[in-house]
């Protein structure tokens, strides 16, 4: 008798609502403005240094633990190489933290808290999150934010909030909304938590402040970065998280040998030597988010004030997925979630200047259209 295939998969997994990435289409023309990703090339020192290190070479396994570049990274951070642990992307690194700092909710006894076994966030942050407790079994704290997608009060927060959840994702600056959080407000936040803290700090450097000194002062807290956004490697995949070696070894303890690919740990190095290019590449994205959002305000949208590399904002006159189709027909891609808190926005990536321009005019189109 044949197997069937179906049952030899767990519930678990049958029953799992992937992670659902934006679309990476290959239509002709079209402009993406719908996975965050740097408008701009990596500098030319990164291009040659990875066709450089493309030849016979890739036979062999690249270095286990990214070892020069985590003393780059060190030296950058001001802090030791055993404070840093490198990822396939700084997604690989939050699910590692999943696994290194939650039990499984099946795992656990009648006896034990159910704080160990949850996973804690905020609601609307990064939706990762959720999909990861879920594939891990464990439970899921989601806390909604505040006014304005700010932090909820004290008072809110004492009523919903689990001061010992094994694992607390906060992104700051938050996606989608875009918010940054002071400094202080999240020193706040972590110093009342008896769990670890994993501050998400994907899009810190389009931002005016970072809370990366924490993860060296406090022992449960970590601070996750990626050379994705804001050092234009997406494709190469190199993330990494700044904390207490106590917990970056464990994390090491159970990663993949290998998990960092050898041409993005060579260009996520030569990216180092070249921060004053990026520093650039950062400014010229907040100058055009400063026009972006207020070309989108005055046609109506109500755009909130970003500290990233994307802006969400409410349009006018029309559902925010109606407007999703209407810009994809005028060959403008941005994302839509469907969930209650931002299903009346569109989250837009800064572009070029010349890609903006055009989705200005693409909008100006549709206005014209529900007139
Ligand atoms: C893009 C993003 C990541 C993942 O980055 P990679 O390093 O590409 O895996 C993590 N967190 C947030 C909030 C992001 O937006």
């Amino acid at each position: 008798m044949e197997v069937n295939a179906q049952s030899l998969v767990r519930p678990l997994v049958e029953q799992l609502h992937a992670y659902a990435p934006g679309e990476q289409p290959k239509i002709k023309g079209l402009i993406k403005l719908n996975t965050n990703e740097n408008p701009y090339p990596p500098e030319r020192s990164v291009l040659r240094a990875i066709r450089k290190a493309a030849d016979e070479r890739l036979r062999l396994y690249p270095n286990p633990t990214a070892e020069r570049l985590r003393i780059k990274l060190a030296k950058f951070h001001r802090c030791r190489p055993e404070n840093i642990i490198v990822g396939n992307g700084s997604d690989e690194l939050l699910a590692l933290c999943v696994r290194v700092f939650v039990e499984p909710a099946r795992a656990t006894t009648p006896e034990t808290p159910r704080s160990r076994s949850t996973v804690q966030y905020f609601e609307p942050s990064y939706s990762l999150y959720p999909v990861l407790a879920d594939i891990h079994g464990a439970h899921k704290n989601a806390v909604p934010l505040g006014q304005d997608f700010d932090l909820p009060g004290v008072a809110a927060l004492a009523q919903r909030w689990d001061f010992e959840a094994a694992l607390t994702f906060v992104t700051t600056p938050n996606a989608p909304s875009g918010r940054a959080y002071s400094k202080q407000a999240l020193h706040g936040l972590c110093r009342e938590q008896r769990g670890v803290v994993v501050l998400d700090e994907a899009y810190v450097d389009f931002a005016e402040e970072h809370a990366l000194n924490l993860s060296l002062r406090l022992p449960h807290v970590l601070v996750a970065r990626t050379f994705s956004k804001a050092y234009c490697l997406c494709f190469l995949r190199v993330g990494y998280l700044v904390g207490n070696p106590v917990l970056i070894s464990a994390l090491h303890k159970i990663r993949d040998s290998y998990n960092v690919n050898g041409l993005g740990q060579v260009a996520a190095e030569a990216t180092l030597e070249r921060l004053a290019y990026y520093r650039r590449n950062f400014e010229r994205i907040k100058k055009t988010r400063a026009r972006l959002t207020k070309a989108l305000t005055d046609l109506g949208f109500s755009a909130l004030p970003s500290q990233t590399n994307f802006i969400l904002a409410k349009p006018p006159k029309s559902g925010a997925k109606e407007w999703l189709e209407a810009l994809r027909e005028r060959k403008v891609l941005v994302r839509w979630f469907s969930y209650p808190t931002v299903k009346d926005y569109l989250r837009i990536t800064i572009g070029t200047d010349a890609e903006v321009n055009t989705l200005i005019r693409a909008v100006k189109s549709v206005l014209r259209n529900l007139e």
